[in-house]
């Protein structure tokens, strides 16, 4: 037990020492990967319940690595957010998603992720407009998702974020609705133009009579503040229906089609044309 004791305190640091390691190379694979411009949007199908309708793209980061394997944002936005190149990563994949939207038929939107420690930039919105300028891309057609956790953090700088990017055309969204700890205190004091249902709540709409309660009171309180609503995380037919029947105009999910990269897309909206 003494040898055990002893040791518990000799093996954490080299265990601190090797996650400090791991963070840091991956750091310096970020920065190169960023000016090899190297990561890779992929785009999500939004979809018109009633009608099956895509109506956008959500934008979700991949790094494709050499070896063939692809890392999810998960495994890097953490890293890029500590280490300060957010922002630079944001811009990247912003340029490289609304140069590939471009493409498509115009009624078609993007949407975006921004993370927490940017809406701590005062001149986010401008950064953004810049790019869409430099484009010629409507900023009508750019949307800002912005999950509910990261206004906890700074309600203050949320508010002027989200009300530059509204003033510059852009339409905001609240993300994973239902995790944060006040989501109907940023309802009430935050101007959104939209919510997304977080997909935990979706996930357990057969399995758990309360998640279906709370999905059809966010649906209701929504409609009387005239906020559509996302349904996040839709892995079946099933899910459709109740959703639809619950008052959820969009959905988003596995069953309605997967993040799907730029060639991916081609051949969908192709195939749409074709009718
Ligand atoms: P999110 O914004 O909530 O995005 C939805 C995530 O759920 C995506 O994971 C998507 O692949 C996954 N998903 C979609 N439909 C389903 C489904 O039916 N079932 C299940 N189980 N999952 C589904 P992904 O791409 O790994 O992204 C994870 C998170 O990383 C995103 O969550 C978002 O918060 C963040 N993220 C992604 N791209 C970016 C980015 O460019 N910038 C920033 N700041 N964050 C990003
Ligand atoms: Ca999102
Ligand atoms: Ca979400
Ligand atoms: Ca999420």
């Amino acid at each position: 037990a003494k040898e055990g004791g002893r040791c518990q305190h000799r093996c954490f640091e080299p265990l601190m020492d090797a996650e400090i390691k791991r963070r840091s190379v991956i750091e310096r694979e970020l920065r190169e990967t960023m000016l090899a411009d190297g990561f890779r949007p992929y785009y999500q199908p939004l979809v018109e319940l009633a009608s099956g309708r895509i109506v956008g793209f959500e934008m979700l980061a991949r790094w494709p690595r050499a070896d063939g394997v692809e890392i999810g944002p998960d495994q890097f936005i953490p890293i890029a957010e500590e280490s300060g190149l957010i922002n630079e990563l944001m811009l990247q994949l912003l340029d490289r998603g609304c140069r590939e939207a471009l493409e498509w038929d115009a009624a078609l939107s993007i949407e975006i992720n921004i993370s927490p420690v940017q809406l701590k930039d005062p001149w986010l919105a401008e950064k953004i407009l810049a790019t869409l300028t430099r484009l010629n891309f409507p900023p009508q057609r750019l949307g800002i998702e912005i999950t509910e956790n990261a206004l906890i953090v700074d309600a203050d700088n949320a508010r002027r974020t989200i009300e530059s990017l509204k003033n510059q055309g852009m339409k905001v969204a609240l993300d994973d609705f239902g995790t944060g700890y006040s989501s109907l205190q940023h309802l009430r004091m935050l101007p959104f133009d939209k919510i997304k249902i977080d997909r935990s709540f979706v996930h357990a709409l057969d399995s758990d009579g309360d998640s279906l309660k709370i999905v059809r009171a966010i649906t209701s309180l929504a409609s009387s503040l005239d906020l559509p609503v996302v349904a996040e995380g839709i892995e079946c037919e099933a899910a459709v229906q109740q959703l639809g029947a619950l008052g959820c105009a969009f959905g988003q999910g596995f069953h309605l089609g997967r993040p799907l990269s730029i060639e991916q897309v081609r051949d969908l909206l192709r195939g749409c044309g074709d009718g």
